[in-house]
C-alpha cells in the first residue's frame, strides 16, 4: 500500500524548488529572489493552467496611461520613509521580494478569482486588471523599501543555510496555490480604488477617511451576514475578544489600506484646531465690538458670541492633548 502517494500531484514540486520564470516584462528569467514571482505560479486551479508569471521588482509597473490614482507629493523625508526612489516614482512599481512580506497573486490570477474566467480584451476588463494593478502595488508599498529588502536578505540567507548544511529544500512554508475565490477581496479593494476617483468635498479627489467608510460598511455587513457564523468568540471571566474572518480586516487588506494612505496622505479638516492665538483674538475682537455697541439686539447677539467661543475654548481645551492649545486658551479667562 503506497501511503500518501497522489498520482499527479507527486510529481510538482514545491514552490521554493519548482522552476524559474520568465520575466512577462522584460523576458530575462526571474528566480525566488531577484523579482517576485506569483504564488500560483506552478499550479492548475481549477479549470486554469499555471500562470507561470513572474516579474522583476522594477518591471511590475502601474498600468500606463490607465492608472490616473491620486499621489501625495511630500516635501521632506521627515518620516524617514523616502529612501532611494524619487516621489514620483514611489508606488509606481515592486520591489523584489514584496510578495515575502505581502501575500501575492499575479493579475491574471486574481482576475480569475473575481470572475472565474480568462480577461478579454474589452475596455471593461483593461480597467479592472488596471485597478487589480494599483491595489497590489499599494499592498506592496503598505510596508517600506528598507524593510522588504532586509526582509528578502535574512530569507534568502536562511534558505541557503538550510540547504547547504542540513540538505532541507522546503524549510520555509508553502506559497501557494491560493484557492481560485476571491480571498484578498480583491473585489472591495478595487472598489474603493474607483470612488478614490470620486471629486471631493476640499480637493479633486476624496480623502483618506471617506475612503475608510466603504471598509467600515463592508465589515459591517459581514458581521451580520451568513458569513459571521464562522466567527468565534473567546471568553475568560468577564473579558471577551472576538475573532474574525472578514478580510477586509485580513492582512492583504491592511496592508493595502496602508499602501493606500501612504500614497495619498490624509485631510483632516474637520479636526483642524484652532490655535490659542486665534482664540485669543476671537474673545478680544468680541470684547472690543461690545464695548463700542451702545445697547440693543446687536449688544446682546455680541454678548452671545463671546459666551460661545469661551465654551467653545473651554470644551476644545478638555479635549486636546496639546499643552499649548489648552494652557493658551485657558489663560485668556
Ligand atoms: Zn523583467
Ligand atoms: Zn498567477
Amino acid at each position: 500500500m503506497l501511503l500518501g502517494f497522489n498520482p499527479g500531484v507527486s510529481r510538482i514540486p514545491s514552490w521554493w524548488t519548482g522552476p524559474d520564470v520568465i520575466c512577462v516584462e522584460c523576458r530575462k528569467p526571474v528566480n525566488k529572489w531577484n523579482g517576485i514571482v506569483c504564488a500560483n505560479y506552478l499550479y492548475r486551479r481549477g479549470k486554469f493552467r499555471p500562470c507561470r508569471q513572474g516579474w522583476h521588482g522594477k518591471c511590475y509597473r502601474a498600468t500606463s496611461p490607465g492608472d490616473v490614482f491620486p499621489q501625495i507629493m511630500l516635501n521632506d523625508d521627515m518620516q524617514g520613509f523616502m529612501e532611494g526612489p524619487t516621489e514620483s516614482e514611489r508606488f509606481g512599481f515592486a520591489r523584489n521580494g514584496d510578495n515575502y512580506v505581502c501575500p501575492f497573486q499575479c493579475n491574471l490570477c486574481q482576475f480569475r478569482n473575481v470572475h472565474m474566467r480568462d480577461p478579454e480584451a474589452t475596455l471593461l476588463d483593461d480597467a479592472m486588471l488596471c485597478c487589480i494593478r494599483r491595489a497590489t502595488l499599494d499592498s506592496f508599498w503598505g510596508r517600506a523599501e528598507g524593510r522588504v529588502r532586509a526582509n528578502l536578505s535574512s530569507l534568502r540567507n536562511m534558505h541557503e543555510r538550510a540547504q547547504a548544511n542540513f540538505g532541507l529544500q522546503d524549510l520555509l512554508p508553502a506559497m501557494g496555490p491560493f484557492p481560485l475565490k476571491d480571498t484578498f477581496r480583491m473585489g472591495p479593494a478595487i472598489v474603493m480604488l474607483k470612488h478614490l476617483l470620486d471629486p471631493g468635498r476640499y480637493g479633486d479627489h476624496i480623502t483618506f477617511s471617506t475612503l475608510q467608510k466603504y471598509r467600515s460598511s463592508f465589515s459591517n455587513v459581514w458581521g451580520v451576514s451568513v458569513q459571521t457564523l464562522q466567527d468565534s468568540i473567546m471568553a475568560r471571566a468577564s473579558a471577551k475578544m472576538c475573532t474574525s474572518t472578514c478580510p477586509t480586516n485580513g492582512l492583504w487588506f491592511e496592508r493595502f489600506m496602508g499602501g493606500v494612505h501612504s500614497r495619498m496622505g490624509d485631510d483632516h479638516r474637520s479636526e483642524a484646531a484652532i490655535s490659542s492665538c486665534v482664540m485669543k483674538l476671537l474673545l478680544k475682537c468680541s470684547e472690543e465690538d461690545l464695548l463700542r455697541t451702545p445697547s440693543g439686539v446687536r449688544r446682546k447677539f455680541l454678548v452671545c458670541a463671546g459666551l460661545f467661543w469661551r465654551e467653545f475654548s473651554r470644551r476644545d481645551a478638555s479635549r486636546r492633548s496639546s499643552p499649548d492649545s489648552a494652557q493658551g486658551v485657558y489663560s485668556t479667562e
